[in-house]
């Protein structure tokens, strides 16, 4: 293993784990377009990438003779802590899908294991590198929010087909992609967000919610948040923020940011590019990224919420 590729002046070389949905859409596109990497391996029980050595159990990689510098995980957070504890145990780099893990104190204890080992541990947030969440915060700067509302309305069943983990306890439900708003929200206001109140609908056979309403304070202003898994028809992942200097919508989860009146900001989706583009320099830096604030807010969501049972779910 060694510490850091790029100062060698080569690539880092990279063994991408848990080849499913957002790996083949996302990671492996990404590695493949960034010189900053060398995709060397995947760790996957249900098969890898043709050309590549592939292993099912990341103690089979570990064990190999395989010279690996970071590994990034693309598996359910549900595993998440085990696998990360045996990536950093092993000296490599460890870049993590969102939500971090399946708990708070796992990405804590993660984040004090990278720091004692020397190594770099970035936990992401791909929504915050949409293409208008940076000018959302810098048009926020400087104004007053009045009052925020969140509509993260999706259907499972079109985006997230067949992945029962998503309802298992520590898949977070709707959480899941919830959790992206919430990420973009902490970035965004210039105030710290807190919740107030929420209300969780479980599926009488699942153990995460496939609803929420929630509330929060913002400084002065409240923010009400409306997550649906259910929701057919036009799906949103807006932000509508009301302020002192008129309304700013942020839409398409992030990718574009209007007023009322005028377009201020659309770009394409660049997310994971930036995402594994942070990775490298955090590596070159020997630093690593870790915000628990959007995973924190939704285990504040689990402790004061209401929770009511809704009609049985399934695929
Ligand atoms: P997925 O399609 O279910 O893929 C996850 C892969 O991880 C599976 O193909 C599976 O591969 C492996 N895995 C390891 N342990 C598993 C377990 N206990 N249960 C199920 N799969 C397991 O999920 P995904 O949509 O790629 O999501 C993975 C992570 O990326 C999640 O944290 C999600 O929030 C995040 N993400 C997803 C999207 C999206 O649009 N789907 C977008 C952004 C972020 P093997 O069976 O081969 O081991």
């Amino acid at each position: 293993m060694m510490q850091n590729g790029s100062e060698a002046g080569r690539p880092l070389r990279l063994a991408l784990i848990g080849i499913g949905k957002i790996a083949r859409d996302q990671h492996i596109p990404a590695l493949n377009a960034d010189p900053s990497f060398e995709l060397v391996a995947t760790v996957s029980r249900s098969g890898g990438i043709e050309g590549l050595p592939s292993f099912t159990d990341i103690r089979d990689l570990v064990a190999s003779d395989l010279e690996v510098d970071a590994v990034s995980l693309a598996t359910p957070p549900q595993g998440r802590h085990t696998l990360a504890s045996i990536a950093l145990e092993a000296g490599y780099h460890v870049m993590l899908e969102k939500p971090p893990t399946a708990t708070v104190g796992e990405v804590a204890e993660l984040a004090t294991r990278a720091r004692a080992k020397g190594l770099s541990l970035f936990a992401t947030w791909h929504s915050r590198e949409a293409a208008s969440v940076g000018a959302a915060r810098d048009w926020l700067a400087g104004r007053t929010l009045r009052s925020a509302r969140i509509e993260w309305k999706e259907d499972i069943r079109v985006w997230h087909p067949g992945q029962e983990w998503i309802l298992e306890a520590g898949g977070l439900g709707v959480f899941d992609p919830g959790i992206n708003a919430l990420s973009i929200a902490t970035a965004i206001l210039p105030d710290p967000l807190l919740i107030q109140s929420a209300h969780l609908a479980f599926p009488a056979n699942r153990q995460a919610p496939i609803a929420a309403s929630l509330s929060f304070r913002s400084g002065r202003a409240r923010v009400e948040a409306t997550f649906d898994f259910l929701h057919t028809g036009t799906q949103s992942w807006d932000i509508v923020l009301e302020t002192d200097a008129g309304r700013l919508v942020l839409s398409d989860g992030g990718q574009r940011l209007t007023t009322d009146t005028t377009e201020i900001s659309h770009g394409a989706n660049e997310e994971y590019p930036r995402l594994y583009t942070r990775f490298a320099s955090l590596v070159r830096k020997g630093a690593s990224d870790v915000d628990l604030t959007p995973l924190q807010l939704v285990a504040d969501a689990f402790l004061i919420g209401e929770r009511s049972e809704v009609a049985p779910f399934s695929f």
